[in-house]
């Protein structure tokens, strides 16, 4: 075999290696003989260089006009277009996830560069009447400065692309961190976008531990705002780490999603929307329907026939097109799922399908998990309160629609939920009582669009969101403009 390829920083327009000349391995999780390519091990020396670049290409960046920021990330964005197919297998052999979904991670940076590279001829605020004669007000977006981007490896192309396109469209220069489970795909965006003709040091990517990056990262008084999607224990560090400053933080964390099945739901469709929601991704994914909550009259029939789907469901290797689930990023996150698994036994749910590793043949070479369901959980068990992150279902049987929507809301968490029924006037009722960042009526908890705002309440997150219009929030300030060509002294409230 060849040796693995060794990747670089991109640090001032340069690629380059980690001050301390280290790297880690990037590990293929259906394979883990297959190393992807040694990546920097960088630390805090490196993330400071980043910062300075970031710094320095500022001032020119934000009085860059918007249309022409714009014009290069669409050309950003063409590229991603025909490179479309090469990013996703490499994103399936680094991440595990079939290759449709990483087709659909790919198509997600691409809408999302497309979307923001008309924002550079909009990017509107408003003009609006004076209280006072001969005076005229409007309001504008600024950009803030660095945006320090820190990001998971559930969506290792995405995820960066929501943040950082919109970050350069407003103005501001970026230094991105991310996962090291995920860092090629990250690796690749950043080189597309440089190529398609950011001035140095306008975006620079930095790999490593999130320790040795991410720390000093978000630390950094030079970043002035930090954004972070993982888990919400390490985005509690993010938000104190920027409290004492006041440095702008948006925190997208953790979640643990449910399908309400009503009565009268069309079974096949939410069998459909149960099997997707709770093991696509193998169940990695922040919006994944890790809970469903299904009424008596139709639980035994739901239960049998989610059990038989999910049995049948192919696991293996995503490069494989008739596969339908990967495995989990690698084994510390499967040995977690299995955890929960003996968790959820000793609690007292029943195992209905699932529940040990596989190991055995083409199996051993990566981390594989069943699908695995749980049935008979109280809703106050951990199983069905704990985020998991991987393909593990706990279904909980309820009866009245008011006792549904309660389950639902009876977590820490508040991503998405999801509700499948034929009654509008309760359809209705649950939009407007489900209180999570994303509801879905009889559509599974996951298939957010770009141009709608993403993210959870509670534990998910911190008030803002990301994508479209909101994302812009998260990356610039609102400067209100008075103009008083009146040539006298106007009191607003007093005269
Ligand atoms: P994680 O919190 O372990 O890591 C996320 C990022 O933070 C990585 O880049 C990591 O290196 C970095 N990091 C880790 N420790 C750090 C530290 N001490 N200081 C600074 N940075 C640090 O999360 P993960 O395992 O990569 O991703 C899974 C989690 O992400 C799940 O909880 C999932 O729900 C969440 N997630 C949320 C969303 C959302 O939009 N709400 C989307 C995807 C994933």
């Amino acid at each position: 075999m060849a040796a693995p390829k060794v990747y670089r920083n991109y640090i001032n327009g340069e690629w380059v290696e980690a001050g301390c000349g280290q790297t880690f391995e990037n590990v293929n999780p259906a394979d883990k003989s297959d190393v992807i390519g040694l990546f920097p091990a960088s630390d805090k020396v490196d993330a400071d260089e980043a910062v300075a670049a970031a710094q320095g290409a500022y001032e020119k960046w934000r009085l860059t006009p918007a249309p022409k920021r714009g014009e290069i990330l669409f050309r950003a964005s063409q590229m991603l277009v025909e490179r479309k197919e090469e990013l996703a297998r490499e994103m399936t052999r680094e991440m595990g996830k079939i290759l449709k979904e990483t087709r659909g991670d790919v198509q997600e940076a691409i809408d999302m560069g497309f979307y923001m590279a008309g924002e550079g001829r909009r990017l509107f605020g408003q003009t609006t009447p004076s209280e006072l004669v001969n005076k005229f007000a409007l309001s504008v977006r600024m950009p803030l400065g660095v945006a320090g981007i820190i990001t998971p490896w559930n969506f290792p192309m995405a995820i960066p692309s929501w943040k950082i396109f919109a970050a350069l469209i407003c103005g501001n220069t970026v230094v991105l961190k991310p996962a090291t489970d995920t860092p090629l795909s990250s690796w690749n965006f950043v080189k597309i976008l440089n190529e398609a003709g950011l001035p140095k040091g306008v975006l620079n990517l930095v790999t490593g531990s999130g320790g040795k990056v991410g720390t000093p990262l978000m630390k950094h008084s030079d970043v002035k705002v930090v954004s972070f999607t993982g888990s919400t224990e390490v985005g509690r560090m993010v938000s104190e780490a920027c409290a004492p400053d006041f440095r702008h933080c948006h925190l997208e964390m953790g979640g643990k999603n449910i399908i309400i099945v009503m009565d009268d739901a069309n079974l096949d469709l939410a069998l459909d929307g149960a099997l997707w929601g709770g093991f696509g991704t193998t169940g990695q994914r922040c919006t994944a329907a890790s809970r469903v909550a299904v009424h008596k009259k139709v639980y035994k029939e739901f239960l049998r026939r989610f059990g038989d789907r999910a049995q049948k469901l192919k696991v293996g290797n995503g490069l494989d097109p008739t596969v339908e689930m990967g495995p989990c990023i690698h084994d510390q996150q499967r040995d977690t799922v299995h955890n929960y698994v003996e968790i959820g036994t000793n609690e007292g749910a029943q195992l209905l399908c699932g529940g040990q590793p596989l190991t055995e043949g083409e199996y051993a070479k990566g981390s594989f998990y069943p699908p695995t369901i749980f049935a008979d959980c109280d809703p106050k068990m951990r199983i069905a309160q704990e985020e998991i992150f991987g393909p593990v279902v706990s279904v909980i049987p309820f009866e009245t629609a008011e006792e549904a929507i309660e389950i639902a809301n009876g977590v820490v968490y508040g991503l998405s939920s999801s509700i499948y029924t034929r009654d509008l006037n309760l359809a209705f009722r649950a939009m407007r009582d489900l209180y999570t960042g994303l509801v879905y009526i009889n559509a599974p908890t996951i298939g957010a669009e770009i141009h709608l705002p993403f993210g959870g309440t509670k534990c998910t997150g911190n008030g803002h969101r990301e994508a479209g219009q909101a994302g812009l929030d998260v990356f610039s300030e609102w400067k209100s403009i008075y103009v008083d060509f009146s040539g006298t002294l106007q009191r607003a409230q007093i005269d």
